[in-house]
């Protein structure tokens, strides 16, 4: 399972983070995934508690922001958020096409308990 060895690297992340900080654990948690990361949402929310247990995560409560895919074109520098496939550029019909948002998954912020 793909989302498991995620969350697992997520939580080693956060445990990391809570000894650098010098924190007791980890209280809640954002996280920016891109739709077109890969990373299916609702499996990753499974895997999650499941990976935390036993860490400074465990019991930490978390909110899971997708990111829309954003491309640009290289060029004419155009930006637009594709629905599904990323096609060409509708200004100068372009197939260099750069994806500018879409592929991250961020850990975007993370409160400690101290
Ligand atoms: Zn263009």
């Amino acid at each position: 399972m793909h989302e498991l060895s995620i969350a697992q690297s997520l939580v080693e992340e956060l445990d990391a983070i809570t000894i650098r900080e010098g924190a007791l654990r980890v209280n809640s948690f954002r996280l920016d995934i891109g739709a077109i990361s890969g990373v299916e949402q609702h499996a990753l929310e499974m895997a999650l508690p499941f990976a935390a247990e036993g860490s400074n995560a465990e019991g930490a409560t978390f909110d899971i922001n997708i990111v829309v895919t954003r491309v640009k074109c290289k060029g004419c520098g155009n930006s637009w958020e594709p629905e599904t496939f990323i096609g060409r550029c509708r200004s100068c019909d372009s197939n260099d096409i750069a994806i500018v948002a879409g592929r991250e998954m961020v850990l975007v912020s993370v409160e400690l308990e101290t």
